[in-house]
């Protein structure tokens, strides 16, 4: 049985700089095997309900700016799951969740940056998720444990955000800037919470956890995690697979839950 994943996207730059980030979504793919397909929620497709994509391939969505002309013309172009979509809908449905299919768009950079480096090949068939910013952790884990059976069908369930996200500290930093002492005490109570199980404090992060507000003004980037964590159903625990820092305010922790992938 796959492990659910969150995984922290970071600035789109990972895809093409090396660092402990880059090289860990870079051995992702081997360590966990070939799923039968991969369904990300994306921090970067917010809509008022579950929206998820049904397209015979995938188009690249470059939905950045000021970035070098070299990230533009990075492609993942994964064939999708339409059937595999429809099942989706009805799961989410079946739930007593609104969702609705979208035949057009293709992978944000939520999705296709992670994945670039974790199967570069992109023959595995993607499908992406949205993330509703205004519904909370709740509903989002909701919308997980909806999307739980598919572990079964060897579909690797990802959310893709960033497990801190105070882009008003972003500019002018170093990317090898040291980590400021909120976002370093955010992310250890996270941490224990989510090695611990603690589901109800993470579902209440956002007045518990130190910080909270500061490293995520808006939840968007949250969200996917609470969609992983869902998705293990019973399954508390997370494991954490990486921990790293960027620019002192952007972490990149990436955890799974259900399972752990076997270490190399
Ligand atoms: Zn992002």
């Amino acid at each position: 049985m796959l492990p659910s994943l969150f995984l922290s996207h970071g600035s789109p730059m990972v895809a093409l700089t090396q660092n402990p980030a880059h090289d860990f979504l870079a051995g992702l793919g081997a360590t966990l095997g070939r799923p039968r397909a991969i369904l990300v929620a994306s921090a970067h497709w917010e809509t008022a309900f579950p929206m998820v994509n049904a397209v015979a391939r995938n188009r690249t969505i470059h939905d950045f700016f000021g970035f070098p002309r070299a990230l533009f013309d990075l492609r993942y172009e994964a064939p999708g799951d339409p059937e595999l979509a429809e099942q989706v809908a009805d799961l989410l449905g079946a739930a007593g969740l609104q969702a609705g299919i979208d035949r057009a768009r293709g992978l944000d950079h939520g999705a296709w940056v992670p994945l670039l480096l974790a199967y570069p090949q992109a023959d595995v068939p993607v499908l992406q998720i949205s993330v509703q910013s205004q519904l909370g952790p709740a509903h989002h884990f909701q919308v997980g444990r909806a999307l739980a059976p598919l572990r079964a069908q060897g579909v690797l369930v990802i959310g893709s955000g960033s497990f801190t996200h105070d882009l008003s500290r972003f500019r002018g930093q170093p990317p090898d800037a040291p980590e400021t002492p909120d976002v370093a005490a955010f992310a250890a109570w996270m941490d224990t919470a989510l090695t611990e199980g603690r589901r109800c404090d993470l579902l209440t992060y956002r007045h518990k956890a130190p910080h909270a507000v500061a490293q995520h003004p808006t939840e968007e980037h949250l969200l996917p995690l609470f969609v992983a964590m869902g998705a293990a159903g019973d399954a508390s625990r997370a494991e954490r697979l990486h921990a790293s820092v960027e620019y002192g305010m952007l972490r990149m922790d990436a955890y799974a839950f259900g399972a752990a992938p076997n270490p190399e």
